[in-house]
């Protein structure tokens, strides 16, 4: 049996298509497309217009995972080599869509995220690196805002009433004007002037002065790189700042608000808005402070105006994918875009009235496993959208099935135990449970559940047999082994089929909590129906957060729970399907532009570090060609 060469080989073996092809072939005018080289191009969002009313719905699937080993089970090789078979061996039309991956992993320990063997997005390296751009335009939208709210702090604490009123409202043709901006600022402090000089001092001084707490600033700086040194740092040490020095620190860019709001936007005017509700902070007197209060919503929605456009580029077997956005997995939802579902799901999907049959899919994943990537992608991202999964697919490994079971653990870069590489049938039903678990979890939204063992060549026969056995008698539609990974789309046919046959089937649940409970019975609904938990420990900082959110009109936004991936419970080190623990919760966070509170039941890494020998040490470029990427 020939090896399997190494990603980038794979991807460099294959000849693209070009892109306008590609897109030709999804049904994108040539008007709508805006190329970058051959390969890649962005996407105008009027194609969402032009097929509003003329096309339903394709079929939307969703892939997310078990609680996998620290190795990764294969989510994005899956969904890659589900579209190659449905788009590439049984002609049905369909589309992946996918996370922009950070550069931070690229060049740390994880390595890229196109999917793996020969089922991946190609360009890999292309899709790995910058691709059209909309991390950095996310960066710097983003550090306009921290610049903004700096700034803002100095010149209110260097400047009088009057100059900083007559200074923040610009004079045109010899008259004072409001910027749209500030207008929303008056109404929203009730000053109903329309001629601003007529303000009264008190008015002009209520509305010139957000008096910012420095303390309560959320907004850090962010950068597209593991650069672990600037996780604390001091601003404004030259002597221009006048002392006004205050300790803060960087996030990874995928890590912001910002890139969450790309996520979960419908299209540019619902980004502006939510840009707009950003709170950066809050004011001495415990007022949130907005985006919008500090003046700079517009310029973020202004530097977002392209990245909003989805990115097209395609698979190993030339079917589509839409890349697009990429927010963290543990403080964030961890999905591509609601743009991307929305534009693709109606590119594939047919003429109202005619027979379902006729629909396509789209094939979407959620980040780490499903009682994380999962359980936000329904109650968060699905609320967003007004979309919902026709299938779930929930992909499984025997070699985390057997961790579930008993075996020991596994590390990246070090060899296998013994009882990863040798038969053995106990430990992957006994690791099962896990499954049937998350087949429970996923199925409590109404959705058939379709289980894709994915196969590594140390899998026997008897092992498949026992996880499809298991994964049936736990209310999976269908357990189907897939060889997508070594075989590309031909290996995924099987799958395909399980899916198109899985979609035709209702989709009829409904979300795991009401928007309206507290956020304590929002928290604990997820812990204990999705963890099984017994339930949640709010600790007093946490208490003291949530009643202030509650205070502030906050309480109604769904949640975000930041835990491990590798146990359904918070704690890493517990496998199987844990019971008898109640899950603390640190703290809470408000993300209110995105649309949801986060909150920490473990210390979350907001920019990741470099190990000693990492990936970029590997990379090089050869003949123009960029090699080392993995
Ligand atoms: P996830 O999306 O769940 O994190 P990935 O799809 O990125 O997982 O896969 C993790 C790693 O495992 C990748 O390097 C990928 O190439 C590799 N991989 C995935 N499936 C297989 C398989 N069936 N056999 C061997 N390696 C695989």
């Amino acid at each position: 049996k020939e090896p399997v060469p190494s990603d980038i080989d794979i991807s460099r073996a294959q000849q693209p298509k070009v892109i306008t092809e590609v897109a030709e072939e999804l049904g994108i005018k040539e008007s709508e497309l805006e190329q970058f080289g051959h390969y890649k191009a962005k996407v105008s969002l009027d194609v969402y217009d032009r097929l509003k009313d003329y096309r339903d719905n394709g079929n939307y699937v969703l892939v997310a995972g078990i609680t996998p080993t620290p190795l990764g089970e294969g989510k994005s090789t899956t969904t890659m080599g589900l579209v190659q078979a449905l788009g590439a061996h049984i002609g049905v039309p369909a589309v992946a869509n996918v996370r922009q991956p950070s550069m931070g992993p690229t060049f740390g320990v994880k390595g890229g995220a196109a999917g793996g063997g020969y089922a991946q997005v190609i360009p890999m390296d292309e899709f790995n690196m910058h691709l059209t751009g909309d991390i950095h335009a996310i960066g710097a939208a983003n550090n306009l805002l921290a610049a903004a709210i700096d700034t803002r702090m100095f010149h209110e604490a260097t400047q009088g009433d009057k100059a900083l009123y007559k200074r923040l409202v610009p004079a045109k043709k010899g008259k004072r004007a409001f910027t749209p901006s500030m207008l929303k600022r008056l109404q929203k402090l009730g000053i109903s002037e329309t001629d601003p000089d007529k303000l009264t001092e008190q008015e002009a001084t209520r509305f010139a002065r957000l008096d910012i707490d420095p303390a309560t600033i959320q907004i850090k700086r962010v950068v597209d790189v593991n650069d672990r040194f600037l996780r604390q740092v001091t601003v404004g040490e030259a002597p221009t700042e006048k002392g006004f020095v205050r300790k803060t620190g960087f996030d990874i860019t995928v890590a912001s608000e910002i890139m969450a709001i790309l996520a979960l936007s419908k299209d540019l005017e619902d980004l502006r808005a939510r840009a707009g509700r950003i709170v950066v902070g809050t004011s001495k007197s415990g007022e949130s402070v907005t985006a919008e209060d500090v003046g700079c919503a517009g310029a973020i929605a202004a530097l977002l105006k392209d990245a909003v456009k989805p990115n097209l580029m395609q698979t190993l077997e030339g079917t589509p994918v839409f890349v697009h956005a990429g927010p963290f997995a543990n403080i964030s939802i961890g999905a591509s875009s609601v743009i991307a579902d929305r534009l693709a799901l109606k590119l594939v999907g047919s003429h109202p009235g005619a027979d379902p049959a006729t629909k396509g899919f789209v094939v979407t994943e959620a980040g780490f496993d499903f009682t994380m990537g999962g359980e936000r992608f329904f109650n968060i991202k699905c609320r967003a959208s007004g979309l919902k999964p026709n299938v779930v697919v929930l992909v499984a490994t025997s070699r985390a099935l057997k961790l579930h079971g008993g075996a020991p653990d596994v590390k990246p870069g070090q060899a296998l135990p013994e009882e990863y590489t040798q038969e053995n049938v106990q430990l992957v039903r006994q690791g099962c449970a896990n499954l049937a678990k998350q087949i429970a979890n996923a199925k409590s939204y109404g959705v058939p559940v379709v289980v894709a063992i994915n196969q590594f060549v140390t899998d026997t026969p008897a092992e498949i047999a026992a996880i499809q056995e298991e994964a049936l008698k736990a209310g999976a539609t269908a357990a189907v082994p897939s060889n997508h990974w070594a075989k590309g789309g031909a290996g995924a046919v099987d799958l395909a089929k399980a899916v198109v046959e899985a979609a035709k089937q209702p989709n009829k649940g409904d979300f795991l909590y009401d928007l309206e409970s507290s956020v304590e019975e929002k928290l604990g609904a997820i812990a204990t129906k999705m963890y099984g938990a017994d339930g949640v420990e709010l600790s007093p900082l946490a208490k003291e957060q949530v009643a202030s959110y509650e205070a502030q009109g906050f309480g109604k936004l769904p949640i975000c729970i930041a835990k491990t991936q590798y146990s359904l419970s918070h704690d890493p080190k517990l496998k199987g399907v844990p019971t008898g623990f109640t899950v603390p919760i640190r703290e809470v966070r408000l993300n209110a532009g995105a649309g949801y509170l986060y909150a920490l039941a473990a210390q979350i890494m907001t920019i990741p570090g470099l190990s000693t020998h990492a990936g970029y040490m590997n990379v090089e470029v050869v003949d123009g060609q960029i090699e080392g990427l993995f």
